[in-house]
């Protein structure tokens, strides 16, 4: 909203929705493994993704799609109340809302809650910064490795979010990454390997990355849904190029959503979906883990 010449954050306060989820389902598999988390968004996008599975909200520019009113405090205690351990910034993306989310973030930290941002993270310096310093953990899209994809499917530019990327990298902040495969639109041999370089050029090869399907909405609904042999095509090119922990998303795929130890394959976290199975991992107190075959670090936070 501009009030005399000045942008104010209208839906401070205000959210669209809340529900508790697996932290698998944001997705993260390296964050608090089997804990509960609990979502929020508020209304409105920077990005205008033509595939967007949000759009009622992210399309919203009224308080009309925004129900709940909620305080920080509110939120975070009602994280407590839940069994939550972690709570979310989602739906819409809350760099647009992030004075509300930075706020909420802080009343969780005072009381042991782990904020976390899912994020396309399309935001430049200096908020970029303050941002994710008040995050411990982040999903960031990074929705294709072309310029042109992201101008004409998204609105917005790659070099930014790559900017991103390398900055939450360099931080504390635990950092997953999620790609939305669409066939036809991002999915050649050529820019998954592109991808998968500079992944681990620029940010190493222990970054969780998530290969999702896509599925008809929004503006495209006349694109099919991305078959699961693409997405197993995906995270094999990722993993010939280095990257350590790769995995499928919205599919059914044990497999390629388990989590094993990258010297000597054991099975170390075994998810189908959200689901987990067998864990077969050890912490050590400062909450880091490794594989409980052949103690190679698994990174991540556990507990
Ligand atoms: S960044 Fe996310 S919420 Fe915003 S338009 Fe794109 S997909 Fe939708």
């Amino acid at each position: 909203m501009n009030v005399s010449g000045q942008l104010v954050l209208d839906t401070y306060g205000r959210s669209s929705g809340f529900a508790i989820d697996p932290i698998e389902k944001k997705p993260l598999n390296h964050f608090l493994p089997g804990s509960r988390i609990l979502s929020f968004g508020t209304a409105g996008c920077n990005l205008g993704c033509k595939f967007c599975q949000n759009w009622t909200i992210s399309t919203s520019r009224h308080f009309d799609s925004l129900a709940s009113v909620a305080s920080p405090s509110d939120i975070a205690e009602a994280a407590l109340a839940h069994g939550c351990t972690a709570v979310a910034f989602t739906y819409n993306d809350p760099v647009i809302f992030a004075e509300y989310a930075i706020d909420t973030a802080a009343a969780c930290r005072e009381r042991g809650i782990r904020p976390v941002a899912v994020t396309a993270g399309y935001v430049c310096d200096p908020p970029r910064e303050e941002f994710f310093a008040a995050m411990d953990a982040t999903n960031i899209d990074l929705k294709g490795f072309t310029d042109d994809f992201y101008r004409k499917i998204t609105g917005g530019r790659l070099a930014t979010v790559l900017e991103t990327l390398e900055h939450v990298a360099a931080t504390s902040c635990h950092l997953e990454i999620t790609t939305l495969v669409i066939e036809g639109h991002n999915d050649s041999d050529t820019e998954f390997a592109t991808m998968s370089r500079w992944i681990v050029e620029h940010l190493g090869p222990d970054i969780p990355h998530h290969f999702s399907a896509f599925h008809p909405d929004h503006r495209m609904r006349d694109v099919p849904p991305t078959s699961p042999a693409t997405l197993s095509r995906a995270r094999q090119i990722a993993m010939d190029g280095g990257e350590r922990f790769v995995y499928t998303g919205n599919v059914y795929d044990p497999r390629g959503q388990s989590t094993f130890c990258p010297a000597c394959d054991h099975l170390v976290i075994e998810r189908n979906r959200y689901r987990l199975g067998r864990i077969d991992l050890s912490i050590a107190p400062d909450g880091s883990g490794s594989c409980a075959a052949c103690s190679t670090p698994i990174p991540g936070v556990f507990a």
